[in-house]
């Protein structure tokens, strides 16, 4: 498979070729959504120069992910199914997406209920009115636990190459629709038997306005089993 090509030709550079690799792939991911940003809602996606140390921490913080993550496959730890299995992308892409809501969901709620915790993660909410930046306005600490659980699960599981490309792909995506300021899903949404499971950016919206609900992120799901959905 090609990908893995890819990635055993990194293994011939050197760590600050990487890093710097991995630096500007993060980097052009990070203005890729500010760019879908500011075409949806361009009077209100600025920065406020307050954030910019903040947006630029959780950068040098994700590529720090992504660099212990390549290292970790390096040694073997993280094992990666290169397989092009229709079936196999499918569930791992699911299994990814299923993990990944529950632990977040449970760490987003401890960030909320721990006491030393909680003024970590009172940076992501000096915004209530959100924009895309409010992605990425995120206290180090917050930003290097949610990459461990990240590490951590695709380190116990092995998953295919397609299916965490799918996940990064789709975790960027709700990053950025969960922080616009309006809604841009449609009416029915909420109410149709399928869709009323999936989140929204106004589920996210409301969680900036009343902190005490809506931890979820991609699903409502958890929200409604331990009732703290709005
Ligand atoms: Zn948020
Ligand atoms: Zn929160």
């Amino acid at each position: 498979m090609i990908l893995e090509k890819w990635l055993n030709l990194l293994s011939y550079y050197d760590l600050f070729t990487i890093t710097v690799f991995f630096l500007i792939e993060n980097l052009l991911l990070m203005l890729l959504a500010i760019l879908i940003g500011k075409l949806i809602e361009p009077n209100i996606t600025k920065i406020k120069q307050s954030d910019i140390k903040w947006v630029i921490s959780t950068l040098i913080c994700n590529t720090i992910v992504t660099i212990i993550g390549y290292k970790l496959y390096q040694y073997q730890i993280i094992k990666i199914n290169f397989s092009t299995s229709f079936f196999t992308i499918v569930f791992d892409t699911l299994l990814l997406i299923f993990l990944m809501d529950f632990f977040m969901f449970c760490f987003h709620f401890l960030a909320h209920k721990l006491t030393w915790f909680r003024p970590i993660h009172q940076l992501h909410h000096t915004h209530i009115e959100t924009n895309v930046y409010s992605l990425f306005v995120l206290n180090p600490i917050e930003t290097l636990g949610f990459g461990t659980i990240w590490l951590i699960i695709i380190s116990i599981l092995e998953f295919n190459c397609v299916s965490i490309i799918l996940y990064l792909i789709l975790n960027l995506s709700y990053g950025i629709l969960g922080h616009l300021n309006k809604d841009i899903y449609p009416k029915f949404w909420n109410v149709n038997v399928v869709t009323k499971w999936i989140s929204t950016t106004q589920f996210h919206s409301n969680h900036h306005k009343n902190e005490s609900h809506n931890f979820g992120f991609y699903f409502t799901i958890w929200d409604k089993i331990f009732k703290t959905i709005i």
